[in-house]
């Protein structure tokens, strides 16, 4: 019988890199919940035109990334290869514009891309993200990458740095287009076989390759900050005289695209040097055209995705690990000890406590043996003679300080309890 194993490209998460899990995910909801942020949870699947339109024929992902499949009632259907556009379909659909004002939401879960599996690249993997629509004013751009680095810095990462540039409005685009065509076509030979299909067809995204050769050739190509209107310059000033303001450290990227047409003005990533190829750990920008062009109304928008695997890495590296939170390991042997042992351990559960209960009916001394590898503070012992004198003892594992208390008075001593393991 062949064995079964996880699918390619997707992974179990289990202990200890799952408390890493556990603390974004408390440290997110609780930045975002400062920042008046709401959470929103939106189907892991989709009808695929959703995707097609909402990210562009044009891109990796719609080209050769996604998880299509068809139902049984032969609906073309996609697994999310990302957020944004179940979010976009989500408030047009519940009609969230007509409440007025500006929605802040955000999201966590899983995604799926059809990519080639390496370090901090999976196909499925996870991603925390946000949108703020509603609003065109560079604070809402702002703000957002302030809460991702703030995020990003509460859970431990330091040294990132946020790669900023501004793509402008699609009317600035068209002159830098035709721009990038005059520069690119001489080299046309020496690009990467996507880049010179891109030539025609959205020549902004050559920018954006991962081939050596064609990066090389960008390195000076004509850059975007040329081509900017009054108004999009002023909206990237403003937007840079905000984080600045912020103390939040950014450099100039005019290399950095989105490349297609919804996409307007701010585009930024947020980089640690601790990843490797796969640097970037953050991604967003503003997309004032996404919702009408999926037939909502004009709706200006600016958003982010944080890849929580590559998070999970960076975190492991610079933070220190946190392990499991027992207070009391329960330890009985002998019938009756172990028949009283389950209660024990509820009552103490139903005070507020973290409580493992030992199975095994091992000796005492192996059962103690697992408490300290369960990393508990305090064993609980109930043995037969404590079982007689109606009473438990609590033994402090790293003290080895001992002290019985009599079952009665166990709702009192619980305060007590709790000041030590505090302490
Ligand atoms: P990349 O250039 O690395 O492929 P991307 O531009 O496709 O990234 P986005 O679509 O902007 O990425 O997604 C935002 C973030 O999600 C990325 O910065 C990254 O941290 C994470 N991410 C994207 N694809 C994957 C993947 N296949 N596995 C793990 N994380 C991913
Ligand atoms: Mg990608």
């Amino acid at each position: 019988m062949s064995s079964l194993q996880v699918t390619r490209g997707t992974r179990d998460i289990l202990a200890p890199e799952i408390y890493c899990w556990q603390q974004l995910e408390a440290t997110a909801r609780q930045i975002l919940s400062q920042a008046a942020y709401t959470e929103i949870r939106t189907p892991i699947f989709e009808a695929t035109e959703l995707f097609a339109r909402g990210i562009g024929e044009a891109t990796d992902i719609v080209g050769k990334e996604m998880y299509t499949f068809s139902d049984r009632g032969d609906r073309s259907l996609t697994l999310r290869p990302e957020g944004t556009a179940g979010v976009a379909r989500s408030f047009i659909e519940n009609k969230l514009f007509a409440q007025g004002g500006v929605q802040r939401l955000w999201y966590m879960g899983a995604m799926f891309r059809y990519e080639r599996p390496q370090a901090g690249r999976q196909r499925q993997f996870h991603q925390l993200g946000v949108e703020v629509l509603g609003s065109a004013d560079p604070r809402a751009d702002a703000e957002a990458i302030a809460i991702a680095s703030d995020f990003l810095r509460s859970v431990g990462l330091k040294d990132l740095v946020v790669d900023l540039n501004s793509v402008g409005s699609a009317e600035d685009r068209v002159e830098y287009r035709q721009a990038l065509v005059d520069y690119f076509t001489p080299y046309v030979a020496e690009l990467d076989q996507d880049s010179r299909d891109r030539l025609t067809r959205n020549p902004l995204r050559i920018l954006d390759s991962k081939d050596k050769r064609t990066q090389e050739i960008c390195q000076d190509a004509p850059s975007i900050l040329n081509y900017l209107s009054a108004e999009s310059q002023q909206h990237f000033e403003q937007v840079q005289t905000l984080l600045i303001d912020l103390k939040i450290a950014y450099r100039l990227n005019p290399r950095l695209v989105r490349g297609l047409d919804y996409y307007t003005r701010t585009a930024f990533e947020i980089q640690s040097n601790l990843l490797g190829a796969q640097s970037a750990v953050c991604g967003g920008g503003r997309y004032d055209r996404l919702i009408s062009e999926l037939g909502g109304a004009d709706v200006p928008a600016v958003g982010w995705a944080i890849g929580l695997e590559r998070l999970v890495i960076l975190m492991q590296q610079v933070a220190e690990q946190k392990l499991s939170e027992i207070d009391f390991y329960v330890i009985s042997r002998g019938e009756q000890a172990e028949s009283k042992s389950l209660s024990i351990a509820q009552l103490f559960r139903q005070a507020g406590f973290c409580v493992e209960l030992d199975l095994s009916g091992a000796k005492f001394d192996k059962q103690f043996k697992r408490a300290s590898n369960a990393n508990a503070k305090a064993a609980i012992v109930i043995g037969d003679s404590e079982v007689q004198m109606q009473q438990i003892q609590i033994k402090w594992l790293q003290s080895g300080e001992q002290e019985a208390i009599a079952i009665d008075d166990l709702s009192s001593a619980f305060e007590a309890l709790k000041q030590k393991l505090s302490s």
